[in-house]
């Protein structure tokens, strides 16, 4: 999952109600803006276009170079790949009324903005607004560790056991290798500050 580095200075509703498309490329709580304000105005956002990759970002730059040497194509206007803020999950692209209507300053309220004049459609969180630090926003990636409960058969009978999977293993919560499995005995040892295990 995706932490954002936004402030949760704005309110935010569920994206999975109020955002039709690949919200959850987005970062968490510009998607959780979005989904307010459709909320809202009763709507819901239809994403033409939100998380772009680096490369799609160069295709898309590429195109636009060709347009610009033989007025050909349909991409008019594209950024430098690494300069568009769809590329740090920070930016969508809508044509769902009334959002793609209204104009930059209606926004405000819900933390967001519309900082290219020529493009209505295109939405950003106004903390972003006129800025190139793409970097100082970018969520960052966390791997989500659930502890979930796992049967695991000893000496031919099942036992439960609280465990973590991650990365394809399997971590064993060590108390229940003494409580549950019964397999080894752990204390801790205050005076030394370490989990003894003896078989
Ligand atoms: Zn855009």
């Amino acid at each position: 999952m995706f932490k954002s580095k936004l402030k949760p200075a704005y309110p935010v509703a569920d994206p999975a109600l109020y955002i039709i498309g690949k919200w959850e490329e987005l970062d968490p709580i510009f998607a959780g803006r979005l989904a307010k304000m459709a909320k809202d105005y009763r709507a819901q956002i239809k994403l033409t276009e939100g998380y772009r990759s680096s490369a799609r970002q160069a295709e898309l730059y590429r195109q636009y170079q060709e347009y610009r040497r033989t007025g050909k194509g349909s991409i008019k206007l594209a950024a430098r790949p690494g300069t568009s803020w769809h590329e740090f999950r920070l930016a969508i692209d809508t044509s769902t009324q009334p959002i793609r209507g209204m104009p930059s300053i209606q926004l405000q309220k819900y933390g967001l903005c519309k900082p290219i004049k020529s493009e209505p459609w295109h939405i950003q969180p106004l903390e972003t607004a006129g800025r190139k630090d793409y970097k100082n926003w970018e969520p960052i990636w966390q791997e989500e560790e659930m502890v979930t409960e796992t049967k695991i058969m000893v000496d031919g009978k099942i036992k439960t056991v609280k465990r973590i999977l991650k990365d394809g293993e399997n971590y064993i919560r060590l108390r229940d290798m003494d409580d549950v499995l019964g397999v080894v005995k752990v204390e801790y040892d205050e005076a030394n500050k370490v989990a003894v295990v003896t078989d």
